[in-house]
């Protein structure tokens, strides 16, 4: 098979002898070339026709499942369809890579040790244009679409915002027919299921391998070994110039699969290559022979474990090494993939950075800078400052955190058991570094110790994030008022040292699965009134709809649409969790991961504040204005204070959605399992989007911007990406409130005491008593009193100290709700002003700012 992503055809050998298959290493991976006329002419999928269609997917049902249609599973026709709409896309991405070939360019590396895609099926047929085609052709089978779609299992290979955000990445630069390869780890187990009993969160092993996978294509003849362990020897030639031989004590290898990221209605297709992990057949056999066979399934099992589980924590660094493991073995594995099959045999490594920009999607894939530094010096032969020369322009690195803890560091101990070799080069690069550091700021040993990437306390570990800032071209972050703070207040030093380097790219999310297949109704509603669906790769366009705020008919309709959504989430709950919901509540929405910062407990104040004052008698349940409160959210597994916060959000749901007094009018849904297909189905029926985070914390955000683009409001702090929305929709159509990043760092620097906020202010005391009281967890006080006595007594993220702002910012949310042409027309003006946050965007400012500079 012919990749879209190599550049130029290596030189072949003839593979194998013809009687048997070859086991010739050298000879495994190359290409056989037959000079048949019909070699390389372009490849044409199956017809684009309803019969087409039918045809193709029988013979896949028949053929590829080896079963007949009366005798098929909801499964069979799952896998059949997607073989069948991969058959469409495979011209396509043979084609691009037959253009990339006849015109290299440069092209984007994109190293990340997360991709948490979503259901492919819906993309998949929307970039064919298939959607009709398919549901038609079917439909004369006796077969329903939406039952074949609902089947996928999304691959969950990410945690939350990070990972989400290399899909829209990588779906952008497709579509903008930017040349990449998307590399990342094919992980076995992704992200855990989550379910709830008796309140708290239980996880299940995410199998999401199965039933199937139909969308990837395996290369065990392209595997690629990857070494760890052991020492490092040095010898001497006959030059004197010294050579450092890695002597690893044991390897695996990585075995690629690949997927197909397709553009849309430009017939380019991307490749994104994840990476297994599976024993060295001659590791085994060794074992095996020698007669310990428990032991060679040990070391089997061992070997497979590298890429067996997605780490499921967001944002703080497991100090395992495993993680380390997985780390190199993607980043080792990609770097050879590129060098030894991607480039042509004879290409010159000094032109590396006219070929390739690899970006790191934050510190995960950080070790590719010495492994490339090893390859160049090691490997290659090429002197040390060459290949440093080399490596400094090959690498950007994005930084996505601002909580200190998440900067990920790496005991120096455990990389010199692991990575011998690597350790020594980081050792020297940092020898370079800070004589550079003591030329500009002669006799400043403070700031030399501040940035060495080599910190010596608690421990000796090496901070990857200076270890990425030193050798990146560019460092971003990922919205404005994040770039700033990272210059500022996390990497202050580096950005004193190279002012340049640093830049911001505002983040985005792809406008084709967050809203025009997420949300077909108002997707139909917007190419009504711009005349076509060019908005869906031009997303400025939607400031074609401004005009529109102010027909009430237009207005009419818009409401319609959510109101449709809101039936279509209502029909999912029900069926997924049994869930009741009133359909005519307010829906106000917060859904993200579960973490301190991002505040779940302030939403929770709230309701238990609006609560309250109705039980107490302070206020008539007929002057709330209807709210259904959404929770959606995974607390990583360690994660106690997260987890805590799941049971008590459970616990107060449970209280007052059974309580009659309430009569609906403020109910409490926590559906579990947040995960892309659900934020599908719930921002687009989302009228109230909270983002509520500390002033100074959340680095971007993008469910900020999702919910925005399918037009509901947020109520929000000036924090991440929130500022920009709330600069674009402007003050009258956002609900701020909180502290500003000065007021918190001013507020941490005088001393916060959250219990004086508690004794000052009534509501939020009364609020907090009845929250620790036990009347919500069956009369236990100690089963709220984690989070209670957090909030009083510690409260990192001073929920106490915006408490007051926010229940104010709240009631200004239900005037302005009850007013429903306002409410709409500020919620049709969300979607006209943010077209700015199409990952379109985002990609266009990586090649301006850093990829073609
Ligand atoms: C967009 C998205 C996120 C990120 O949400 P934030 O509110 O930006 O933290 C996390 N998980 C899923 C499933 C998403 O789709």
């Amino acid at each position: 098979m012919t990749e879209s992503d190599v550049i130029q055809p290596r030189t072949s050998h003839p593979i194998g002898n013809g009687e048997t298959p070859t086991t010739d290493p050298t000879l495994l991976g190359t290409r056989s070339t037959p000079t048949h006329a019909l070699a390389a002419v372009p490849v044409e999928g199956p017809p684009l026709t309803v019969d087409g269609f039918v045809e193709a997917f029988l013979q896949e049902l028949h053929f590829g499942q080896g079963v007949q249609l009366d005798r098929s599973t909801v499964n069979d026709q799952y896998l059949a369809l997607a073989r069948t709409v991969m058959h469409y896309m495979m011209a396509e991405w043979l084609e691009t890579g037959r253009r990339r070939r006849a015109e290299p360019t440069k092209m984007i590396g994109y190293l990340s040790a997360e991709y948490l895609l979503g259901r492919q099926l819906g993309n998949a047929l929307l970039a064919t244009e298939l959607t009709e085609v398919a549901e038609e052709g079917l439909a004369t089978l006796g077969i329903d679409l939406a039952t074949l779609r609902s089947q996928e299992i999304e691959p969950g290979l990410g945690n939350g915002g990070l990972g989400r955000l290399a899909a829209c990445f990588i779906d952008s630069l497709a579509v903008m027919d930017v040349p990449c390869i998307a590399y990342g780890i094919r992980y076995e187990y992704g992200i855990f299921r989550q379910t709830f009993f008796n309140n708290r969160q239980l996880e299940v092993p995410d199998n999401w391998l199965r039933l199937g996978s139909p969308w990837e294509f395996p290369h065990p003849e392209r595997a690629v070994q990857v070494d760890f362990g052991g020492h490092t020897e040095r010898t001497s030639d006959e030059n004197g110039r010294e050579h450092v031989q890695w002597v690893p004590s044991w390897n695996v290898q990585g075995i690629p699969y690949h997927y197909m990221v397709p553009g849309y209605d430009n017939k380019a297709v991307n490749t994104l290559r994840l990476w297994s992990a599976q024993a060295t057949d001659a590791f085994n056999l060794q074992i095996f022979n020698s007669g310990d066979h428990a032991e060679a399934v040990r070391s089997q099992t061992f070997a497979e474990n590298i890429s067996k589980v997605l780490y499921p924590e967001d944002s703080t660094p497991q100090g395992r090494e495993l993680r380390l493991q997985q780390q190199y073995f993607f980043v080792a594995c990609s770097l050879h993939d590129y060098i030894e099959h991607t480039l042509p045999a004879d290409f010159d490594l000094r032109k590396l950075p006219d070929q390739i920009i690899w970006q790191l999607n934050d510190t995960h894939p950080v070790i590719a800078i010495p492994e490339l530094m090893r390859i160049l010096v090691d490997v290659k032969g090429f002197e040390w400052a060459e290949a440093w020369d080399i490596t400094k322009r090959c690498f950007a690195y994005t930084c996505h955190t601002l909580l200190p803890e998440a900067l990920e560091v790496w005991p120096v101990d455990v990389i010199g058991r692991l990575l011998p070799r690597h350790l020594e080069i980081i050792f020297r690069i940092n020898e370079d570094f800070l004589i550079e550091v003591r030329e500009r700021f002669p006799g400043d040993e403070l700031r030399v110790r501040r940035m060495s990437i080599i910190a010596e306390h608690p421990e000796r570990a090496v901070r990857m994030a200076y270890l990425a800032s030193v050798a990146a071209t560019k460092i971003n972050g990922v919205a404005a008022l994040h770039s700033e703070l990272l210059r500022d207040k996390v990497l202050p030093d580096f950005s004193e040292m190279w002012p340049d380097k640093f830049t911001n790219v505002t983040n985005g999310v792809t406008p084709r699965r967050f809203l025009r297949l997420a949300n077909p109704k108002l997707s139909e509603l917007i190419t009504e009134v711009l005349g076509d669906e060019r908005w869906v790769t031009d997303l400025d366009r939607l400031s074609g709809l401004e005009a529109y705020a102010d027909d009430a008919s237009f207005r009419e309709k818009f409401r319609q649409v959510k109101a449709a959504n809101k039936t279509r989430l209502f029909e999912l709950l029900k069926r997924r969790d049994g869930i009741d919901v009133a359909p005519d509540n307010m829906l106000d929405v917060m859904v993200k991961r579960l973490h301190e910062y991002k505040r779940q407990s302030l939403k929770l104040l709230h309701i238990v504040h609006l609560y309250e004052s109705v039980v107490s008698g302070r206020r008539d349940i007929s002057d709330i204005v209807p709210r259904t409160f959404v929770f959606g959210a995974k607390a990583a597994p360690g994660y106690h204070m997260a987890k805590e916060t799941i049971f008590l959000i459970n616990s107060v749901a449970e209280k007052i959605n059974s309580d009659s007094r309430m009569q609906g009018r403020l109910a409490v849904v926590f559906p579990a399992n947040y995960n892309v297909t659900l934020a599908e189905r719930l921002i687009p029926a989302a009228d109230l989007s909270e983002q509520i985070s500390l002033a100074g914390k959340e680095a971007s955000g993008t469910g900020n911007m999702k919910f925005a683009l399918n037009g509901a409001l947020t109520i929000g702090t000036d924090d991440g990406a929130n500022v920009e929305i709330r600069k674009l929709v402007g003050d009258d159509h956002f609900f701020l409130f909180g502290m500003s990043e000065p007021e918190v760092a001013e507020l941490g620097a005088r001393g916060y005491v959250p219990s004086s906020f508690y004794e000052q202010n009534e509501d939020l005391r009364r609020a907090v008593d009845l929250l620790g009281s036990g009347e919500f967890t069956g009369s236990n006080r100690d089963a709220a009193s984690t989070v209670v006595n957090d909030l009083l007594w510690n409260d990192r993220f001073m929920a106490l100290a915006d408490f007051q702002s926010y229940v104010e910012a709240q009631a200004r949310v239900d005037a302005a709700y009850a007013d429903t042409e306002a409410w709409t027309r500020s919620a049709i003006l969300n979607v006209a002003r943010t077209g700015f946050f199409s990952s379109d965007r985002s990609m266009r400012d990586y090649l301006d700012r850093i990829w073609l500079r």
